[in-house]
């Protein structure tokens, strides 16, 4: 499974703003959004351009960094939306909030997606009762969440559920003492991040 190995802060100072990639740290002091101006780079605090093909790109890397997801499998979303009957960016994105990675992390064990994706590739998650191991897993609803039996003292996802408040959205429900959430309803484009400029990814693609 690919994935991105290099600095994650540098991409949300490329984004010029926070796409809280690292968890807790990103509530903090420390953040490197808030401790340093400009983008990344030699000539990161230099004029900018704007054509229309650099805004439709932020508006699309956006996106798809802060799912964490590789250039190739963000297409694949992109064609398998625009072939529903729906609103293809509306769609791209609820396909997006989707993958069990995302879920784990608004249920809030996993703090971050990166940090939620391991715990689902090393096995602690049950969907319905069976074990799922892929963080691109798409839920459905009334699928059924939760942490392993075994599983529920691993400090990583302790850890995770013990800071602060999870940040859990109207579409699922969270049984915190039961380590388990349920897919209520699938997302509504008002219950997703109101910053993602989904329109501007389509003309993206449609070039
Ligand atoms: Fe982004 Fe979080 Fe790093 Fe801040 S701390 S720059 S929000 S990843």
């Amino acid at each position: 499974m690919a994935r991105y190995r290099g600095p994650v802060c540098r991409m949300c100072r490329r984004e010029g703003e926070k796409l809280f990639l690292k968890g807790e740290r990103c509530f903090t002091s420390k953040c490197s959004v808030e401790r340093r101006e400009g983008g990344p780079g030699q000539h990161g605090r230099g004029r900018q351009s704007f054509s229309d093909y650099k805004v439709q790109l932020r508006a699309k890397q956006k996106v798809r960094r802060s799912y964490g997801i590789m250039e190739r499998k963000f297409r694949e979303y992109f064609k398998k939306a625009a072939k529903t009957k729906g609103v293809t960016g509306t769609e791209l994105l609820v396909n997006l909030e989707r993958r069990l990675d995302n879920v784990v992390h608004r249920l809030g064990f996993g703090s971050s997606r990166a940090q939620a994706r391991q715990v689902v590739s090393h096995g602690h998650i049950r969907v319905n009762g069976k074990r799922v191991n892929i963080p691109s897993f798409a839920v459905s609803v009334g699928d059924v969440i939760e942490i392993r039996e075994k599983s529920r003292k691993d400090v990583t996802i302790t850890a995770a559920m013990a800071s602060g408040e999870s940040r859990v959205p109207e579409w699922l429900t969270l049984e915190r003492e039961a380590y388990r959430g349920t897919v209520m309803s699938m997302p509504v484009r008002e219950q997703m991040p109101q910053s993602y400029q989904e329109q501007l990814i389509v003309e993206l693609y449609s070039k």
